[in-house]
């Protein structure tokens, strides 16, 4: 497995090239909307892009989805209780003051515990509530890629729509920091870090003091 960090869009998201060794297919997770970049390390790894995994339907994650598709072809999953983020994607550019842009199109609805199968590689699906309420990670060999319900030392915001503080913990606590310490832990913003660290340091789960989410 190859996994190449992109960084992009205006609220800086990170987006993951996960491709398989053998077969060379490839699957994004999550599309901030850096056409031209994204597809520079597509061919630069001589990765066969077929499908986005949405970590969730925030804009930062999901802006690059209609270029990659008309363009690269793409076919787009994303769990279906965020369906309703897509579908007011308009009013999340609205909110955050930018610029129209076409409205998404998604291929998958997905849910919990459900495999999807990419080359040689197989994305388990766990279903995080609490940052929105179809937040997802998808657990890959020894890898988790946590979209934007665990930061490094830090969650994702809750006071967005759907979003839910309690529901949140309980993800984490209940879903992820049952996983070996070992894996590795790839955020939708920031640097990456591990399940272990986490369970150990971040502030939200210990006795420091909380502080503000604010990534989106
Ligand atoms: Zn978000
Ligand atoms: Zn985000």
């Amino acid at each position: 497995m190859l996994i190449r960090i992109l960084t992009s869009g205006t609220f800086a998201s990170n987006n993951y090239l996960v491709m398989c060794r053998k077969t060379h297919d490839a699957v994004l997770i999550d599309a901030g909307g850096d056409y031209e970049a994204t597809m520079r390390e597509v061919e630069d790894a001589g990765a066969n892009l077929k499908y986005i995994f949405h970590t969730h339907g925030h804009l930062d994650h999901v802006a690059g989805d209609v270029e990659l598709k008309a363009k690269a072809g793409v076919k787009t999953f994303i769990h279906k209780d965020d369906r309703f983020l897509v579908d007011r994607f308009k009013e999340q550019l609205m909110m955050f003051g930018l610029p129209d842009m076409e409205i998404p199109v998604i291929d998958e609805y997905i849910e919990h515990e459900q495999v999807l199968e990419a080359g040689g590689l197989n994305f388990r699906v766990i279903h995080t509530p609490g940052h929105s309420p179809g937040s997802v990670c998808y657990l890959v060999d020894d890898v988790l890629f946590s979209g934007d319900t665990l930061f490094r030392d830090s969650v994702g915001r809750t006071d967005l729509p759907g979003g839910s503080y309690e529901q949140l913990g309980d993800s984490v606590v209940n879903r992820l920091f049952v996983l070996d310490e070992g894996i590795k832990v790839y955020p939708g913003h920031g640097s990456a870090t591990s399940i272990g660290y986490e369970k150990q340091n971040n502030p939200f789960f210990g006795k420091k003091t909380l502080k503000q989410a604010r990534e989106i």
